[in-house]
């Protein structure tokens, strides 16, 4: 059995064939304003547009992230549409007042929302809706955070992309993780981090793999929002049809 020690160099070259660069998020803690890059608060809207409502349940999500793909950093992937890429989640599931019928960690769920929209100009002024009594410390909106700028970093697969390549190979469980490291925390593009099996989608329009890695979100890192148990969240992208997004996640 192969261990770190005796790493066949195939395997160490389909590492470092696979390398990406990953793009950590600097942040900055930031009033509501609604433009731009950022971690809850208030997300852009369109003046003629009320607050994403959950599909489910009619109550209005929480919005989590945005992302503006027109300002990516240097270097990264910016072949991910244009506009702004927002994250909404309906939180009164914990609350027992919302029973979607797919589960938000699953794909394509009716109680989260994921799009990219053509934002223009400054956006309407909204205010943060109520999102229940008694919330427990995982369902409250968290600060708003601005993303000031990227930290660049070298991402690897995690050995279950390795495995998936080469199913009849056997190793140590650190014969990969050690040397070739993916990070956990939140980041633009890289590689997911995946705690399960590799959980690429198909497109629900071409039935392609999705496997452009947009954004990864982990648990109370910079969104003070749990998925599940310490979870870790992907927003996945369809690489033929850009606007076919999916977020997931596992723990
Ligand atoms: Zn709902
Ligand atoms: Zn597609």
């Amino acid at each position: 059995m192969a261990t770190p020690e005796n790493r066949p160099a195939w395997v160490t070259s389909w590492f470092q064939s696979h390398q990406r660069t990953a793009w950590l998020p600097i942040i900055k803690p930031t009033d509501a304003l609604t433009g731009g890059s950022k971690y809850a608060g208030v997300p852009w809207l369109a003046h003629d547009e009320e607050w994403p409502a959950c599909e489910s349940c009619r109550r209005p999500m929480q919005f989590f992230f945005q992302l503006d793909l027109g300002c990516l950093p240097e270097g990264a992937n910016r072949g991910f549409g244009d506009g702004l890429l927002q994250l909404f989640m309906c939180t009164w599931i914990q609350q027992g007042k919302c029973q979607p019928i797919r589960d938000p960690c699953l794909p394509f769920s009716d109680a989260t929302l994921i799009r990219i929209i053509p934002a223009q100009g400054a956006g309407k002024a909204v205010e943060i809706p109520f999102f229940g009594e008694g919330l427990s410390s995982a369902d409250v909106p968290g600060n708003c955070m601005a993303i000031r700028g990227w930290e660049a970093q070298t991402d690897f697969p995690r050995s279950q992309e390795f495995e998936d390549h080469h199913p009849h190979f056997r190793g140590d469980e650190d014969l990969f993780s050690d040397s070739f490291s993916c990070t956990q925390d939140d980041k633009l593009g890289g590689w997911p981090f995946w705690l399960q099996g590799t959980e690429y989608h198909h497109c629900r329009r071409c039935r392609t793999p999705m496997t452009n890695l947009i954004y990864q979100l982990r648990s109370d890192h910079i969104l003070s929002y749990w998925f599940g148990r310490a979870g870790i969240g992907w927003i996945l992208q369809c690489p033929k049809d850009k606007d076919i997004l999916a977020f997931t996640w596992q723990c």
